[in-house]
């Protein structure tokens, strides 16, 4: 069979590139070796035993970054719904109530409005006020989407300006665990663009979760034109003469394309192209445990979003020596995100750091433990967040980085990819390319703008 392009993995990035290009008639063709589309960001269904009731979850979705409200014009999530041919209504996004930076003897709050962060720095930081507004000014003026950008140390960049080491940690902690690959610090390009779309813009939840935009995504790409295989993993990226002529799927089929597109990530892509992989592995991966509790909590219980808590004064991003690091929480509680409707059963998503050698060396009654270990654990943080709140959990799932693994053929689990990005997304081998994660524009928005702009630059010129 012969397509203009195939996009290797229907996540956010393999979807928009492929409607960008399908709506351009070219005959393209995405490629999953999963059942279902979403990647990183997928959903799936539980029974709760006690009363039979199907439970939907999200996997991951905590926040749909880079809120903007309806008409808002150059904003990220607004260009990429324009780009989509999507309505802005379509997604039905609740905005956050709002979020907490959660240290010891220190809090930041922010919402969807940056004042609230201003304000907060200006309280709990008067003397730092004016170098943050340097900074502001700084990040305003950058350039984060230059394809060309080498790294930048976000420390060093932030040290040079602020003169608070608590303020640091403080602010840089979101960002890192909402999108760093690399330990300990991030790229400043990265780190600019997830102040902008965590800090400056915001969060908000699609009503239905994250299948509302999958569905969403699917039901464009197909509109178009373009062809989507489930249980239909790519085995072998065909090359001649160093140019990507095709892949052979699991099913033993050869597709022909000059232009192949793979979100499977960087190392894992080369590897299929069978060519000397120079990408690292990244070490950042996660477990989380999910509490599904008998109520919701009431505002005066709990009325946070999202909770990034932290028990050290210094905030440790970097692959969890043990199974998990319990030292810092990202809690979030999809409930308190501005709905309508408060019945129903409450939800609390506990994110810890965690270590994929360990858990992957376990044996079955050791891992089942183990993620038990880690639930308790989750909970205490959440009882000491919301002291008044009292729960019983109806149901709870736990996920680790084997199962990101698992489900998603990322080595090791890693979510935000290898530290080696390819920003341009072209690799060594003629009409192959890099899009999502390892593109190093990650998160839903950022895996979405990925496949658009790549779809757009290497995918709608004329096929030889
Ligand atoms: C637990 C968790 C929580 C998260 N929370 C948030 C959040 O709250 N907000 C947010 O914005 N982002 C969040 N993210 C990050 C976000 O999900 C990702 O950055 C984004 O979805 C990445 O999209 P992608 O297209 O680059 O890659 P992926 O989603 O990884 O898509 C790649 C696809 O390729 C498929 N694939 C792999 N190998 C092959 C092969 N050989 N052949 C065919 N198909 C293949 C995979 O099955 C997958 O579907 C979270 C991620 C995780 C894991």
């Amino acid at each position: 069979m012969k397509y203009d392009a195939i996009v290797i993995g229907a996540g956010m990035s393999g979807l928009a590139a492929g409607i960008r290009m399908a709506m351009f008639g070219k005959k393209v063709c995405v490629l999953e070796k999963h059942t279902i589309a979403g990647g990183l960001n997928s959903y799936y269904q539980r029974r709760i035993k006690e009363t039979k009731e199907i439970a939907q979850f999200d996997v991951g979705l905590h926040a749909l970054t880079n809120f903007a409200t309806k008409g808002e014009r150059r904003k990220p999530l607004t260009k990429m719904l324009k780009q989509l041919r999507i309505g802005y209504d379509e997604f039905e996004l609740c905005p956050q109530s709002y979020s907490l930076i959660d240290f010891p003897g220190k809090q930041l709050r922010f919402n969807n409005d940056f004042e609230l962060l201003k304000n907060e720095v200006y309280e709990k930081f008067p003397s730092e006020i004016d170098s943050f507004n340097k900074l502001v000014e700084k990040i305003n003026n950058y350039n984060e989407l230059d394809l060309n950008a080498t790294y930048i140390s976000s420390r060093e960049v932030l040290n040079s300006i602020l003169h608070n080491s608590l303020l640091v940690e403080m602010l840089l902690a979101p960002l890192l665990i909402y999108g760093s690959a690399w330990e300990k610090d991030m790229d400043f390009n990265q780190f600019v663009i997830m102040f902008k779309s965590i800090y400056m813009e915001g969060f908000s939840r699609p009503k239905g979760g994250v299948r509302t935009i999958i569905d969403k995504l699917i039901a464009r790409f197909k509109e178009e034109g373009g062809e989507l295989k489930f249980r239909c993993g790519v085995e072998e990226i065909l090359l001649k003469d160093n140019k990507a002529i095709g892949v052979r799927t699991t099913k033993g089929e050869e597709l022909f394309a000059p232009r192949v597109f793979s979100s499977a990530g960087l190392p894992e892509t080369m590897e299929l192209a069978k060519k000397e992989v120079n990408a690292a592995v990244g070490k950042m991966t996660f477990m989380e445990a999910i509490a599904l509790t008998e109520r919701k909590p009431t505002k005066s219980e709990f009325d946070a979003t999202i909770v990034f808590h932290n028990s050290l004064e210094q905030y440790h991003y970097e692959g969890a020596k043990d199974f998990f690091d319990s030292r810092s929480a990202v809690v979030c509680c999809p409930d308190n995100y501005e709905m309508d409707n408060r019945d129903g059963h409450g939800c609390f998503r506990v994110t810890f750091m965690a270590n994929y050698e360990k858990f992957k060396a376990l044996d079955r009654s050791a891992y089942l433990e183990k993620k038990e270990e880690a639930f308790e654990q989750a909970m205490g943080i959440v009882k000491k967040l919301a002291p008044q709140y009292e729960f019983r959990t109806v149901l709870k799932d736990i996920f680790t980085p084997t199962t990101v693994e698992r489900y998603t053929w990322k080595k090791h689990g890693t979510v935000y990819g290898s530290p080696d990005k390819i920003r341009n997304g072209k690799t060594d081998v003629d009409g192959l390319y890099i899009i999502g994660t390892d593109q190093g524009f990650l998160g839903i928005v950022g895996a979405i703008l990925s496949g658009i702009s790549l779809g757009n630059l290497y995918g709608l010129m004329e096929s030889e």
